[in-house]
């Protein structure tokens, strides 16, 4: 059983992460359990901020280290929130506070009840750091396509989920059951072309 710390304190990226490994022979530890501090996100992409992460965690616990660094392009908000996806509405801002300004932001683009017009995706950039000095992480990357709701929809999920609507479904990524999100989601595609990384190194 391969050890390795996840390096991200956000529960719902941790829960979707671990759900998705279980059947991969990857015990995935949280870096709480080192005591890992949050590294300050100061990139200006997300892949800049997933290395950061995967580094500082790899660092700190001495096991191999994945990072998620992800977030919501809104196309209308000229890629907004983007990278400050996570603190959109302040840095202690809660999912429904990144919600609210969200909808605000949106409330003068044109939409239907199903987001017409509001076109956004999920990105998430997904880093494998062997070690902390790891010269060659494994980078992967998935887009998930959708548009902003006019209003939040669904229990399931975090973040943006609620107002996310998911076209091929006909519901948000709230409405969703977890595996089925897990296998649409931006998340989901960037961890699978990890694990295929992964089992072709040697
Ligand atoms: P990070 O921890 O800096 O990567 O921030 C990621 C943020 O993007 C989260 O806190 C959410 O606001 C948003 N986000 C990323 N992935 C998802 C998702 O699968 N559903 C909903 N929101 C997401």
């Amino acid at each position: 059983m391969k050890r390795i710390v996840l390096a991200s304190g956000n529960a719902g990226k941790a829960r979707e992460i671990s759900q998705m490994l279980a059947n991969h022979r990857i015990e995935v530890l949280p870096q709480s359990t080192f005591n890992v501090t949050e590294v300050e996100e100061t990139g200006l992409t997300f892949v800049e901020n997933a290395l950061l992460k995967a580094r500082n965690a790899a660092a700190h616990s001495g096991l191999p280290a994945i990072a998620d660094d992800s977030g919501l392009e809104v196309d209308a908000l000229n890629g907004a929130p983007g990278i400050y996806s996570a603190r959109y509405a302040g840095s202690t801002a809660s999912d429904s506070d990144n919600i609210a300004k969200l909808l605000a932001a949106l409330a003068d683009t044109a939409g239907d009840a199903l987001g017409a017009q509001r076109t956004a995706r999920f990105q998430c950039l997904m880093v494998y750091m062997e070690h902390a000095d790891d010269p060659t992480p494994i980078i992967c990357q998935g887009t998930w396509e959708g548009r902003i709701l006019l209003e939040p929809r669904g229990t399931q999920g975090f973040g943006y989920d609620p107002v996310f609507f998911v076209k091929t479904h006909h519901c948000s990524a709230a409405e969703l059951p977890p595996t089925v999100k897990n296998n649409l989601s931006h998340r989901g595609q960037a961890l699978r072309q990890l694990l295929t990384a992964l089992r072709a190194r040697p």
